[in-house]
């Protein structure tokens, strides 16, 4: 091995860190490396979020996400650059609802909600004819100006109360675990980007027709996106790169380019640090480089969620046809946020026997604090889901088969401000630990492609510093 080689420490082996290792090892512009990597994890699993294991017969089936968005590109390569092209497959053509006083099926011609024209709301059950008024009038407002940084109250602006009730918050609500009145906007860059101009619903509706890319706007591997995870870390070990499991880090410290990692087992010396763990845990061992870093991450908030899987029966499942699953609005939720069909969502996930597999997710940001679902037992948290359901779709569904995932703080959420924040670490960093850089998904994007797309950034930029290529060190 080649000791004179940089060496970089990777905490943290969800996909975030798992991408960065990959690419630092095998970088897109297919230099050989110039780099020794370490990527240092605290649980006897790599993967972090992704989580796939089998059930109800099928191989596999996720735990937590279930498929990340095709059009990022650094995605979709990735996944074919670790040997996945051939198992990609992407969602039917099945249909989404929101739960309204009944399953109204999401109009057409949205962006994150967002409407792109007036008839596709007109013609839907979901809103009152006063509701797609007011959104209807959006073009003729003034333009919005400075506006307070919050998806909830720009749209509630923009479009009036039901779409953002019915429409914006449960859509991007879902993807966040969020309260959109209390999510930043900025923090959501297909949003955001719609915000310039005086019309929202015309940018939108521009925007659609310009970028609007042929293809499955989602993908992942059929045997689900544990193949991810597992294809990156056996391409990290082939490359030479190290894995540690069941290994806490506690503390960074910089002598002078350097920087000791410690961690419950031992410690080890390297020329950069790439922080990928969630930023209340990152917030503990980082307190050692700075405290000013420290304490802006500290208060990091983050959701927590249940994932309910069931495998079903019931005479009426064929009510469900043509449907991939539903969201149920705040205003008519209780427990449940969101139910996915997932045997008409993915073809691979039928059993083949008239039974049906169900994703079902409880709890978000802003529950109530003394309703915890991730504290209630196996058996309370299915019943809810079924008495729900009945509710929800008048249809009675047996479970036969559950399997119960606890997702105790794992959305951390973008506040108002996220952007700024993110920003004014990062120059904290570049000041005091300029070979130390925050990545994942408490950063800059939460879903599983914007973590790849930070994975890229990142281990191109260290890499570009390695080479002496660009900005220096410090
Ligand atoms: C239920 C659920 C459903 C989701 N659905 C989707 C979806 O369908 N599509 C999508 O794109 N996204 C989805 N997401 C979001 C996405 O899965 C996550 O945001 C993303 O996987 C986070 O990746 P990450 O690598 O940044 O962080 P994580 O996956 O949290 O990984 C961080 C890793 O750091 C480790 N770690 C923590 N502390 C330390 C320490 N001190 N030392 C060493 N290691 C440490 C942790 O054990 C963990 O493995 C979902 C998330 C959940 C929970």
């Amino acid at each position: 091995m080649n000791e004179t080689r940089a060496h970089v420490v990777v905490i943290g082996a969800g996909i975030t860190g798992l991408a960065t290792a990959h690419r630092l090892l095998n970088p897109l512009d297919g230099s050989a490396p110039g780099v020794r990597v370490t990527l240092i994890e605290s649980s006897s699993q790599i993967g972090g979020k992704i989580r796939t294991s089998s059930f109800a017969g099928i191989g596999g089936v996720d735990e937590g996400p279930d498929s990340y968005l095709a059009r990022v590109p650094a995605a979709g390569r990735l996944a074919r650059e670790v040997g996945l092209a051939a198992s990609m497959t992407n969602p039917t053509n099945a249909h989404a609802s929101v739960m309204h006083g009944g399953l109204h099926r999401i109009p057409d011609g949205l962006m994150m909600g967002v409407p792109t024209g007036a008839m596709s709301l007109a013609r839907s059950g979901l809103m009152t004819w006063r509701g797609k008024i007011r959104a209807a009038l959006e073009p003729i407002l003034p333009a919005s100006g400075d506006h307070h940084d919050s998806v909830g109250n720009f749209v509630r602006q923009r479009f009036g109360r039901e779409v953002h009730e019915l429409l914006v918050d449960p859509l991007i609500g879902g993807i966040y675990a969020a309260d959109t009145t209390n999510l930043s906007l900025a923090a959501v860059p297909q949003l955001a980007d719609l915000t310039p101009g005086r019309s929202v619903l015309l940018t939108a509706r521009r925007r659609r027709v310009t970028t609007n890319t042929p293809g499955p706007v989602f993908e992942t591997p059929r045997s689900g996106l544990g193949a991810l995870t597992t294809a990156l870390a056996d391409s990290i070990r082939r490359r030479g790169g190290d894995i540690l499991t069941e290994t806490t880090v506690t503390g960074i410290h910089r002598f002078g380019r350097s920087y000791r990692v410690e961690t419950t087992t031992s410690s080890c010396d390297s020329d950069y640090v790439i922080v990928a763990s969630p930023a209340a845990v990152s917030s503990l061992f980082l307190r050692t480089l700075s405290s000013e870093l420290a304490d802006m991450l500290a208060p990091t908030e983050h959701a927590s969620v249940v994932m309910v899987t069931l495998r079903v029966t019931g005479t009426d499942l064929t009510r469900f046809d043509g449907m991939s699953g539903y969201l149920v609005p705040k205003p008519d939720q209780k427990r449940v946020t969101a139910a996915s069909f997932g045997s008409n969502k993915w073809a691979h996930w039928n059993p083949g026997d008239g039974s049906m597999i169900m994703r079902v997710s409880l709890g978000r940001d802003g529950a109530p604090t003394h309703d915890l679902v991730h504290e209630w037992d196996d058996d309370r948290l299915v019943r809810q889901v079924v008495d729900e359901m009945r509710d929800h779709t008048g249809v009675d569904i047996t479970p036969v088969e559950h399997r119960i995932t606890r997702w105790e703080n794992s959305f951390p959420q973008y506040r108002p401000g996220h952007i700024e924040r993110v920003a004014t670490m990062e120059a904290i960093l570049m000041a005091e630990a300029p070979g130390v850089r925050l990545v994942g998904a408490s950063m800059r994007g939460i879903g599983v492609a914007s973590c790849i797309s930070q994975a890229e950034s990142v281990s191109a930029a260290v890499l570009t510093t390695v080479a002496g290529i660009g900005a220096v060190r410090d």
